[in-house]
């Protein structure tokens, strides 16, 4: 039996007209004798009714309760009603269809209600499904404890469900279809030339993701990848084959381009740094991040100097980052509305002058570095916020991301490298 995973974001299944590109693309696989199992996100984003964030201004528990359990019996809902809705449209078409929730695929979890992480997959009533039939449609973003409790899981759930059934049932291909063409260069709504990556390493998606680049969720990449199952990312609205991942660009060599240094950019808004001031107490150094981590407040950007350490957090978590601080009496200063860039590349290992390149580039265009952090195969900056768009396109045109891809391939493979310096 021959599986295939296609997964369909919000956007895909929000309305009649879109579920038909969806359909097609079911039926497209099935003619191929694929058996077809699909994943369903809830249905549009809010204010659509059936949206997560729409399901979940329906009720306001207080604070002191503790209800993550209830709120995850709500939440999961939207994909329910989406896994349902898509089912009764399939068999309308005459497809032989099933739809099963998250629990009952096997997507067995921890009890971290709202973010909780899949422990095993059980996928015996889903191959059974599938023998009866040609497609199981399955909730997700959803998962249930050994202990039958309804669990959701987190942001980009429903690529993690995707990836994680494609591995336990050693599907051929995991296919999560979006809103967009595949996996470009950048974030398209912020660098409006950013081009389609035809293939990509799980290496460098898994980098581009983690550092804010939504269009997959990194967990889904590094599942995906333990198993070596390709997956490939593309648009519900067209048959175009999207953005092919896999371990190395030479499993297709017809599309592999070796001369890239960078092979995108990513970003993540909303970042604070925090500056806490030593002066002679460096042996206190320590007593920062653990207070850190006993909050569970993720830190990143840390630079420590014996009279001085700086690093970031999110936003929302500053004010009570500062007051912990504060309350252990060290003199802490902050910079808000900071935003980090990230130049992500197996490409750029070994080869110099990648950061100086960014550094010209972002001082050719007056914008303050306020730290930065490499990494063999990434570069990191942290600027204002208000410079976003700005940095993020300049540097796309330095490194000549906005190049159609043929020209890229076309390209003598020193051309690149030859300017580094
Ligand atoms: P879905 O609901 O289908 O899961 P998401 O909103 O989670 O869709 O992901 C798709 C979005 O990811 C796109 O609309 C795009 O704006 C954004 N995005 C961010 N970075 C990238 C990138 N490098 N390539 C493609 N899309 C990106
Ligand atoms: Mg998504």
């Amino acid at each position: 039996m021959e599986i295939i995973v296609q997964k369909f974001g919000g956007t895909s299944v929000q309305s009649k007209e879109n579920r038909i590109h969806v359909i097609n693309h079911i039926k497209r696989a099935i003619q191929k004798n694929k058996k077809v199992v699909v994943v369903v996100s809830a249905m549009g984003r809010s204010p659509e009714p059936y949206a997560t964030d729409t399901l979940l201004s329906l009720v306001h528990f207080s604070e002191e309760e503790n209800t993550r359990r209830e709120m995850d019996m709500l939440m999961s809902c939207g994909e329910t009603i989406s896994s349902v809705v898509l089912t009764s449209e399939l068999l309308a078409e005459g497809i032989s269809t099933t739809a099963l929730s998250g629990g009952l695929a096997g997507i067995i979890t921890d009890d971290e209600f709202s973010d909780a992480t899949i422990t095993s997959v059980q996928p015996s009533r889903l191959l059974h499904e599938l023998n009866t039939h040609n497609v199981v449609v399955v909730a997700g973003f959803q998962g249930q404890t050994p202990t039958g409790e309804v669990t959701t899981l987190g942001r980009g759930g429903s690529d993690t469900t995707a990836a994680s059934l494609g591995v336990a049932l050693e599907a051929e291909q995991i296919e999560i279809y979006t809103d967009v063409e595949g996996i470009m260069t950048a974030d398209p709504r912020i660098v409006k030339r950013a081009q389609l990556l035809q293939a990509v390493t799980y290496n460098d998606i898994c980098h581009l993701a983690y550092q804010g680049a939504k269009v997959i969720h990194p967990r889904a990449v590094e599942i995906a990848m333990q198993s070596e199952v390709p997956l490939r990312v593309r648009s519900t609205y067209s048959e175009d084959p999207g953005t092919y991942i896999s371990r190395s660009l030479n499993d297709h060599p017809e599309i592999s381009i070796k001369d890239r240094v960078v092979t995108g950019f990513a970003h993540l808004k909303s970042i604070t740094q925090i500056k806490v001031h030593l002066k002679d107490e460096q042996r206190r150094q320590s007593i920062v991040f653990k207070t850190m981590a006993e909050a569970g407040i993720s830190v990143d950007f840390i630079n420590i100097s014996p009279s001085e350490i700086v690093f970031t957090v999110l936003t929302d978590v500053a004010p009570i980052a500062v007051r912990l601080l504060e309350e252990q009496k060290f003199s802490v200063d902050t910079v808000e509305n900071c935003a980090k860039i990230s130049a992500v590349g197996s490409g750029m290992t070994g080869v110099p002058g990648v950061a100086a390149r960014i550094v010209t580039t972002l001082a050719n265009q007056n914008i303050d570095i306020l730290q930065s952090a490499d990494s063999h195969s990434t570069i990191w900056v942290l600027i204002a916020e208000k410079n976003i768009h700005e940095a993020m396109n300049a540097l796309h045109n330095e490194f000549g991301l906005h190049e159609t891809y043929d020209n890229f391939k076309n390209k003598p493979p020193t051309s690149s490298r030859n300017s580094n310096m």
